[in-house]
């Protein structure tokens, strides 16, 4: 099966009700490009509204609590976000893994809830500068994904998504090689453990991508899509990034 594009959008904590327009904006422009599949995930507080603004197109959260329900104050589970509507949702994104105190183990029971829930999932991974300078990259991201990533899911409903914590809303990019030097050793590490599964997972590429650099990003080794923050707002900047998806 040949992966499709994927292109998300993860607007973090940006967006007030007027931003729904936006976002219809950019699911409507996206529908000119069928090859490739979108998604937007704004804050908690548009997701209903973005579902109801925009049928059928694919919303997701930004984070989701590993439980169903309880004391958890100002947190929200997966299966919420479902009840509302959303088909997707991130989970492991460095500004929590680093922000909130997020571990491996954290981010896989939030990917097991997503899936749990319904949702597909987009599980973030990514070194810090500090461990790109001293070469050990690819083993830090291995070894994230050996710890977050859960054991049994649907291959299509799990997205990988690399993004070097140093590349996230810095415009520094790695080069193209070692993308997908990255993205080669993910997709081997996915095949050693998921077997001829792992060639229908997608894995995104997130950090500082633009309609500029997108096309040879998405065009790297084993880059299925891209995850994209800043330049996901709007459609003037966001949907130059799925065409290039289609344009591939
Ligand atoms: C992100 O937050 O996932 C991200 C990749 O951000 P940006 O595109 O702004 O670097």
């Amino acid at each position: 099966m040949a992966r499709r594009k994927y292109v998300v959008g993860n607007w973090k904590m940006n967006g007030v009700k007027a931003s729904i327009a936006d976002a219809q904006a950019i699911f409507a422009a996206a529908a000119n490009h069928a090859a490739v599949d979108v998604a937007i995930c704004p804050p908690f507080t548009l997701v209903g509204a973005l579902v109801a603004a925009a049928p059928g197109a694919a919303v997701g959260g930004q984070d989701c609590h590993s439980e169903n329900s309880g004391a958890f104050t100002g947190s929200v589970a997966a299966s919420m976000l479902a009840d509302l509507g959303a088909s997707v949702v991130i989970v492991g994104h460095s500004e929590r893994r680093e922000g909130c105190g997020e571990g491996d183990a954290d981010v896989r029971a939030k990917a097991e809830a997503g899936l749990s829930a319904g949702l597909s999932v987009i599980l973030c991974v990514g070194e810090p500068r500090e461990i790109r300078e001293s070469g050990g990259a690819i083993d830090y991201v291995l070894a994230q994904i050996a710890g977050s990533v859960p054991d049994d899911f649907a291959a299509d409903r799990l997205a990988i998504a690399y993004e070097p914590i140093w590349a996230i809303g810095t415009g520094l990019v790695p080069t193209v090689g070692d993308v997908a030097a990255l993205h080669g050793a993910i997709r081997g590490a996915l095949a050693a453990r998921f077997g001829g599964a792992a060639d229908d997972m997608r894995i995104l590429y997130g950090g500082s991508v633009n309609g500029d650099n997108a096309a040879e990003l998405l065009r790297a080794g084993d880059v299925d899509g891209a995850l994209v923050g800043g330049a996901s707002l709007t459609a003037a900047k966001f949907v130059p990034i799925v065409a290039a998806a289609a344009g591939l």
